[in-house]
């Protein structure tokens, strides 16, 4: 986990690539994607409740790297919330 090829990284290697979120003009990180971006709050709720559900916190690594028996509902969250969020382009 780091190194992704969302604007927000690779737009410090890339000239050209527009680093900010078309959301909210910050970086477009994945911490910001999947963790930050005020436009997608609901969306985010969702996924927090799936992993308060296992005893999780919301943070990168449970997110990413969910364990045992919460894989399968935080995965299925999270696809929802790229979904919903239409950013499946970016991953
Ligand atoms: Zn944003």
């Amino acid at each position: 986990m780091g190194t992704t090829l969302l604007p927000g990284g690779a737009g410090n290697y890339v000239l050209g690539v527009d680093r900010a979120c078309p959301g909210c003009q910050e970086p477009l990180t994945a911490p910001h994607m999947l963790l930050h971006c005020p436009n997608h709050k609901a969306q985010r709720d969702h996924l927090e409740a799936a992993l308060h559900s296992h005893g999780l916190v919301l943070n990168l690594s449970n997110v990413l790297d969910p364990k045992g028996g919460a894989r399968g509902p935080v995965f299925s969250a999270l696809a929802k919330k790229l979904l919903d969020c239409q950013r499946t382009d970016k991953i």
